[in-house]
């Protein structure tokens, strides 16, 4: 049977095993779906940022979920900003591709300046802009895409983006700021989808199935749908029951029910105060939302220290505290889990004191071998 225009609450576990999902129904009644096995593909959580490319509904559920259950996530520190979004009022932000950069468009400064080789990586160039845009006290560079011929024809989508923005490619620099992009991290997974959890899979941007790493290289999201989502299937019909040793799984490794961690430290979550109410005013959870996002843009986004994650955790845990427990309208529910997958991502941020791919701690400039492995939360416990 097939529920549509349903909001996944919950997971059901029974047993240690995943065995269906509470949800609300298109009527807002609370429903419980029980299935033999369940796989999560609810995208990413760009969301948790006031900056992002991604739709509205990217706010973390699948992960938040699983954290809820005490399932494996990693590597949610791994937050990848797209470098080169339109600065304009509209969220999503659009976004002026890498293709511009690619074929000559240029970055500069608020004084005009070039400060970037433009064909560097995601991580670097936004790293570059953002630390320039703090130099220069300003909310934006510009994309200097007037060298570039027959744009419209060229770059169609973008042309139209930017004719709704009422911007002229050919004849005026373009207004860019970084956005969060996409989350690298998410519920480990080994290579058929499988969880640490048995009966749960998961695939797509809500997944950690080892194939970014810390730095997802441009375009390889869509395999995370394409192909691990065609493998949990077949996983499935083949008749696997238990996560192997493959994939990021390798992290959490051995028998799904009591793994080991092996080449993963464990990260504990701060202490948290759900509020006592039962209901808020819809507005409310609409600036607390708001609050968040700016929250994590500011302290924890491209750049980070100990004292700017310090901030953001305060930030999220003073929106946490106005969540009443128990409610179920989705909009209440989507600021809960955006405040567990942000209190997972700041934890790690905190505890991986180095820079490594979309993870810049500018108080820890280097990469350091100690941190070569996963930061997990959740899972199975551990021995041995
Ligand atoms: C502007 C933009 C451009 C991109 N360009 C590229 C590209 O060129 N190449 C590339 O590889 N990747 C690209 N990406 C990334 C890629 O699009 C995503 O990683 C990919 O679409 C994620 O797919 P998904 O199926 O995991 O999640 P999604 O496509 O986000 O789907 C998740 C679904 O789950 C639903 N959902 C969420 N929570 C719940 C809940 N609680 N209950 C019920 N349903 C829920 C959502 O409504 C949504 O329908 C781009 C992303 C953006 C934002």
């Amino acid at each position: 049977m097939i529920h549509e225009r349903c909001f996944a609450l919950d997971l059901i576990v029974e047993d240690g095993r995943c065995v269906g999902v509470h949800a609300l129904d298109a009527d807002g009644r609370r429903i419980e779906v029980r299935a033999r096995h369940t796989l999560l593909a609810t995208g990413g959580a760009g969301q948790l940022f006031a900056v992002t490319t991604n739709p509205p509904e990217a706010t973390g559920d699948g992960v938040a979920m699983a954290l809820r259950a005490g399932v494996a996530v990693a590597d949610l520190e791994f937050f990848q900003f797209h470098p080169t979004a339109l600065d304009h009022p509209s969220m999503p932000r659009p976004l002026l591709s890498e293709a511009l950069r690619g074929h000559g468009a240029l970055l500069r400064d608020a004084r005009g300046e070039r400060f970037v080789d433009e064909l560097l990586p995601r991580d670097v160039v936004s790293r570059a802009i953002t630390a320039r845009m703090l130099e220069q006290g300003v909310d934006r560079v510009w994309l200097d895409a007037t060298v570039l011929d027959h744009f419209d024809i060229r770059f169609p989508t973008i042309a139209a983006d930017l004719d709704a923005a009422g911007l002229d490619p050919a004849t005026e620099w373009l207004p860019v700021a970084p956005a969060a992009h996409h989350q690298c991290g998410g519920i480990i997974t080994d290579l058929n989808g499988a969880t640490s959890m048995p009966g749960l899979w998961a695939a797509g941007e809500t997944s950690c199935s080892g194939v970014h790493g810390a730095n997802r290289l441009a375009s390889n999201s869509l395999l995370e749908g394409m192909v691990f989502g065609a493998r949990v299937v077949e996983a499935i019909a083949a008749g696997v029951v238990a996560a192997e040793a493959t994939g990021a799984m390798r992290t959490v490794a051995g028998r799904p029910t009591s793994g080991t961690v092996i080449g993963g430290q464990r990260l504990a979550l701060p202490e948290r105060a759900r509020s006592t109410a039962t209901t808020i005013d819809r507005q409310r959870v609409v600036e607390l939302r708001h609050q968040l996002q700016r929250a994590l843009t500011t302290h924890a986004g491209v750049l980070r220290t100990a004292a700017s994650i310090r901030s953001a955790t305060d930030a999220l845990l003073a929106v946490d505290a106005e969540i009443p427990a128990g409610t179920v309208d989705p909009a209440v529910c989507e600021l809960a889990n955006l405040v567990e997958v942000g209190a997972a991502l700041l934890a790690a941020a905190d505890a991986r004191e180095e820079s490594r791919g979309a993870h810049a701690r500018t108080d820890f400039p280097g990469a350091h071998e100690a941190f070569r492995l996963r930061l997990v939360i959740g899972g199975p416990p551990a021995h041995g």
